[in-house]
């Protein structure tokens, strides 16, 4: 599907198969001089057949044409190599760029969360042998154009700002056009789904960082946000506050799972939390979303942490979390 929103900026979608997300919705402005496509969609043959049925009806000169990835991930990087030619500049941020060019350091990366989330290290490899960000990845080296907070890029008639929005990724950036008051939202809002907002390593606090993005997004004037999946979002500011009361009354649940004395690490704290499955129970989830699951527990226990609401120790390479 392609939808003109604006003079020259187009919404495409490209289906993401068996996965909850359904949709990426690619952006692309069509300037006079260059042209801009905004997230990729993921390295496989569904996604690469109907961008490229889009650049074609489009007409899109590749050779003309930059690439934007709003954050590392792959339903968002995973197709640059296919779009990108020698003339084209590929931005993300430099927090972002070495996990989608290094791909190992992302995982080993993340390999360092099993015994602080307490998560059993037996089912890690095949748990990323068999997450999709994983398998439909970008398999090329990429040469990018590093971008931060307040860069300015000039597609056609949209002047847009850089805006870095760290917490869904360290190195989240969305666009923002302050004339026609779009932001381009990439994963940072959403309208029908939550971002996932998971820690896997010791030094970050991705909860805190989003919930300052929120606000930090939530100043700029804005009459239509435009996020990477699902619907457009015409009340940003209403989406911003119901995200922000999503993440208190998960950090509340978290608490109350801790009453009594309770000592856990974020494996257990997730078994109990609530989750939007169809599975009877935690045990039976698959693999990949018990890890997601304990990724967003514990970014959620990092934030009580911040929040001086939670103790945290570290006993026999696990990180223990209890009340204060
Ligand atoms: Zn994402």
């Amino acid at each position: 599907m392609i939808q003109e929103l604006y003079p020259g900026l187009f919404r495409t979608t490209i289906p993401i198969p068996n996965n909850p997300l359904k949709e990426l919705n690619c952006y692309i402005i069509k300037g006079q001089d260059r042209n801009l496509i905004i997230d990729t969609g993921m390295n496989r043959p569904e996604c690469e057949e109907v961008i490229m049925a889009n650049v074609k009806e489009l007409a899109l000169d590749l050779a003309k044409t930059d690439i934007f990835v709003t954050h590392m991930h792959a339903d968002h990087s995973g197709l640059i190599a296919h779009l990108a030619t020698g003339s084209s500049k590929v931005y993300c941020s430099a927090q972002d760029e070495p996990m989608i060019n290094l791909e190992e350091s992302f995982f080993d990366k993340m390999r360092g969360f099993i015994p602080l989330g307490g998560f059993p290290a037996d089912d890690f490899d095949q748990a990323v042998r068999m997450h999709p960000g994983y398998k439909y990845r970008c398999r090329e080296y990429i040469h990018f154009t590093l971008l931060e907070d307040g860069d300015q890029l000039q597609y056609g008639n949209y002047n847009l700002t850089v805006i870095a929005t760290p917490g869904h990724t360290a190195g989240h950036l969305c666009l923002y056009e302050p004339n026609k008051k779009i932001l381009f939202s990439g994963d940072h809002i959403l309208g029908d789904i939550t971002p996932n907002i998971s820690l896997h390593t010791a030094g970050e606090d991705p909860l805190t960082d989003y919930l300052a993005s929120l606000e930090k997004t939530r100043r700029l004037a804005l009459d239509n946000v435009l996020p990477a999946h699902r619907s457009l979002i015409p009340d940003g500011y209403a989406r911003i506050e119901e995200l922000k009361k999503h993440h208190a009354i998960r950090a509340n649940e978290v608490l109350e799972i801790l009453v009594g004395g309770r000592e856990m690490n974020a494996y257990q704290v997730a078994a109990e939390m609530t989750w939007d499955m169809t599975y009877d129970s935690f045990e039976l989830f698959p693999i990949a979303q018990k890890w997601f699951a304990a990724g967003e527990a514990l970014a959620h226990l990092k934030y009580l942490e911040t929040q001086g609401k939670l103790k945290r120790q570290l006993v026999d390479g696990t990180f223990l979390f209890s009340l204060k």
